[in-house]
């Protein structure tokens, strides 16, 4: 069956006054977003408390809810069948025939449950319910009538034209992006970071990210990488300007002059600090790694101290109570998977020492940090200044 219409439930908890409007308005823009270059033509609109996509011209249903599942915000898609409003005669079969074509097997119970937003409609809902439920039990004897536990809810709504829907396609829940304004992710190549950017942007959040690499030591295959992630978590997030800093000479300047066993920490702090700058100069409210309390060495409470120490912003880590599974499990499900477990080198793995600091003093750190003034200014401010930015979609 073909669906003229996507009726889009969304969560109406805590968007009451004022947010709403923004919380609806960024909804649909976001929708118009995802179909942008989808084939069709797609009209998004909101009317009482409801948003709609009328689909005209030569969509593909599947596509279309495809697309819609990857929006934040959407709670439920229905499709919808929308038919002429030609008399109530009419209806009446077009909500026969619709039952017909959903479920072929007839053994099921259902209730119809009408809605007359169009007040001028000579039948009104409570005898839509009754007339239309007459007629579908009339047309299939099989079927019967549920009122408490319907196996089918038949929904039919008065508008200009009518609304036939039952199903409901589970949406991914969250807040439209940029309902809460934005932050910057450090983006590697693991599995980790590309879903807590999705977790944040699933809150609502726009997303900037930052990635270190460090040529010729890692290479542009790793680069690609992590260009190819950032488009999967685009595909919920939205565009991603993807800030990729050239950060070899600053490691390298870190392996020479401070001790081997803190490498980890101190190159994390720099990644910090460079990823900051760039998070103020664009207007982000916050940072957002993909840590998790004592997953490695760098990842212990005394290290995520340390890295923590140098920033003013907040900094996001939705990932920090989980499991390596729980993550795996999350990456899976939103395709990011098999693109983060490619075999390509990581800056970090490359410079990283045997036996690193597991439990860092953070007046040991800044003491050696202190062999790096004499040229630390100067190579970050480089490394901003030759950063490339590539916009991801
Ligand atoms: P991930 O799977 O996200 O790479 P990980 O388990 O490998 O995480 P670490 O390498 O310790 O953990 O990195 C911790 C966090 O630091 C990452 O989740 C990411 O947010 C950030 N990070 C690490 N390396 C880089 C990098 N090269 N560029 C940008 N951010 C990075
Ligand atoms: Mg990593």
């Amino acid at each position: 069956m073909t669906f003229q219409t996507f009726l889009i439930k969304y969560g109406e908890i805590g968007i009451k006054g004022k947010n709403r409007y923004l919380f609806e308005d960024a909804l649909v823009r976001q929708i118009r977003f995802a179909l942008r270059d989808a084939e069709g033509r797609f009209s998004v609109y909101k009317s009482q408390a409801r948003i709609y996509v009328d689909c005209e011209g030569n969509y593909d249903s599947d596509e279309v809810v495809e697309r819609l599942r990857n929006v934040f915000g959407i709670v439920g898609i229905c499709p919808v069948a929308r038919r002429e409003n030609a008399g109530f005669d009419q209806l009446k079969r077009d909500a026969v025939d619709y039952m017909d074509q959903m479920y072929p097997d007839k053994n099921i119970t259902f209730k119809v449950e009408a809605r007359r937003a169009k007040k001028t409609y000579p039948v009104n809902s409570m005898e839509i319910n009754r007339l239309v439920g007459e007629a579908v039990l009339e047309a299939f004897p099989e079927i019967r009538v549920d009122v408490h536990k319907p196996d089918v809810m038949l929904y039919i709504e008065v508008r200009d034209q009518i609304y036939i829907y039952s199903r409901i396609i589970p949406g991914p829940g969250g807040m439209p992006v940029g309902t809460n304004g934005k932050a910057a992710l450090l983006l590697s190549g693991g599995i980790d970071s590309p879903v807590a950017g999705y977790m944040i942007a699933k809150r609502g959040v726009q997303i900037e990210a930052v990635y270190f690499h460090a040529p010729p030591y890692t290479s542009e295959r790793a680069k690609q990488k992590v260009i190819d992630l950032a488009k999967q978590v685009a595909k919920y997030a939205g565009p991603i300007r993807l800030h990729i800093v050239n950060f070899t000479d600053i490691q390298l300047y870190i392996y020479d002059q401070c001790p081997h066993e803190e490498l980890t920490i101190i190159m994390r702090r720099y990644m910090m600090r460079i990823s900051e700058y760039f998070a103020k100069k664009d207007g982000c409210l916050g940072l957002i790694t993909g840590e998790s309390i004592g997953q490695v060495a760098s990842q212990t409470m005394q290290s995520l101290a340390a890295t923590n120490e140098v920033c003013s912003l907040p900094v996001y880590r939705p990932l920090i109570g989980f499991d390596k599974k729980e993550i795996v499990e999350v990456s899976e499900r939103i395709g990011t998977y098999e693109t983060s477990i490619l075999p390509y080198e990581d800056c970090c793995t490359i410079f990283v020492a045997k036996h690193p600091v597991t439990k860092p003093n953070v007046n040991v750190i800044r003491k050696s940090e202190e062999n790096l003034a004499e040229k630390i200014g100067e190579l970050v401010a480089e490394a901003i200044e030759t950063t490339q930015i590539v916009e991801v979609k």
